[in-house]
């Protein structure tokens, strides 16, 4: 049997921990105590919470207090998408919820709004969120029955499409709006600092970045304007979330944001595009079409592939693949374990016969030409494979 090590090209789905994350975490799990507590390994815990906050809130460029953290992007959408948001002394309330259709789930499903209260976006079959059709449903937005809150992811977890946030942002903005920004996929690989973005609230996952899976934050763009709290009980971060914090998981997720480097990713762009230019190459060479990728016209994350071999299903690819001890997903993530058609290809536009080809290759910012030939070769062995199945 071929013992050859195996060759994780799944970031996107989550990224191994960092040994700097593994530290800061091996480091609070050897405290003792409640960081609440006013002892001294409270206050030893409570320090450990306070600098990983300081580190968020400096890479964010917000206060401290504007940083919340969360079991994930997941409750940090459940958090900051609500009818009612704390503003100053009073409130600020939202009648209606806009997303887009390749939305990841946690904010297709719409946090505290009400479903008939949540109206989806179309995005374009290039992959970006429809800016126009946003601009006209704003326009029918009924301001008198409360402000329009929009949610927009930052990069698109499957293709890697970079959404045009800035733009969406002064269409929201100008009518009296407030923009969550998804930047679950985007923190640690682009700007996604509130300011930089004109987001009012940025949802960010540790498990992406190479900290644990389990934690992330929702940071907040203004002082003024905070979440009512989900979970209610304690005053933990700053009566914004209650429940004893996972300091462990806080501290590392704080050190994979330290360490993230923007710059470091522009040499995987390269990698990524030799993978597609091979792929085109083998597909050609045994006469099946060129393979669909997705998103391709428009800026990309720099590690990200979604494409399709037509004709070779992907569940039959990522088995394949498997085997050749390669790890990538199918073009959704499949949260249930199993295949599914990805919604995003579909509000693309995408056929289902195509869509069911899809795959996505993720890198990390150290992969190697040699890895990404490794990935071609096995492709290679799959469409060859496929290729002489139709022939016989
Ligand atoms: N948003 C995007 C774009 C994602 O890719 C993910 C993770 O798959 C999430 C949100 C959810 O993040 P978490 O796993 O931290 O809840």
């Amino acid at each position: 049997m071929n013992r050859q090590e195996r060759l994780y090209l799944d970031w996107n789905a989550s990224a191994p921990l960092l040994p700097a994350a593994r530290a800061a975490m091996v480091e609070a799990l050897a405290l003792a105590g409640n960081p609440s507590s006013v002892h001294a390994e409270g206050r030893a815990l409570r320090k450990l919470a306070e600098e990983a906050r300081a580190t968020i809130a400096g890479l964010m460029e917000v206060a401290p207090k504007q940083v919340i953290f969360t079991s994930g992007a997941t409750e940090a959408a459940a958090l900051a998408l609500s009818p009612v948001l704390k503003s100053g002394t009073g409130e600020m309330r939202f009648s209606r919820l806009y997303v887009s259709a390749i939305e990841h789930p946690c904010v297709l499903a719409g946090g505290r709004f009400a479903p008939e209260a949540v109206e989806t976006l179309p995005a374009r079959a290039d992959g970006l969120v429809d800016l126009t059709a946003l601009e006209a449903a704003l326009a029918r937005h009924d301001a008198a029955e409360g402000a329009p809150m929009v949610a927009l992811m930052a990069a698109n977890n499957e293709t890697g499409a970079i959404q045009p946030i800035e733009k969406a942002a002064a269409i929201v903005h100008a009518c009296g709006g407030v923009l969550v920004v998804d930047a679950a996929q985007g923190f640690g690989r682009m700007d996604v600092r509130p300011a930089a973005m004109g987001a009012d609230f940025v949802l960010l996952s540790a498990h992406k970045i190479g900290g644990p899976a389990g934690c992330g934050a929702l940071v907040c763009g203004h002082a003024g304007l905070l979440p009512q709290p989900l979970l209610r009980g304690g005053g933990q971060e700053n009566h914004n979330r209650a429940g004893t914090e996972n300091v462990a998981a806080i501290a590392g997720f704080a050190a994979a944001a330290g360490a993230a480097d923007i710059h470091a990713w522009v040499r995987v762009a390269g990698l990524r595009d030799l993978v597609e230019a091979g792929l085109d190459t083998i597909c050609r060479a045994v006469g099946l079409p060129a393979p669909a990728v997705f998103a391709r016209d428009v800026p990309r994350l720099a590690n990200t592939s979604c494409f399709a071999l037509p004709g070779v299903a992907a569940e039959m690819a990522l088995i394949g693949l498997d085997l050749a001890g390669i790890a990538v997903s199918s073009g959704s993530a499949c949260s249930s374990g199993k295949v599914k058609s990805s919604h995003v290809l579909k509000a693309m536009g995408v056929g289902d016969e195509l869509a069911r080809c899809a795959l996505r290759m993720s890198l990390r910012t150290d992969s190697t030409e040699s890895e990404a030939r490794r990935f071609l070769a096995a492709c290679e062995a799959i469409v060859a494979r496929t290729a002489a199945s139709r022939a016989a």
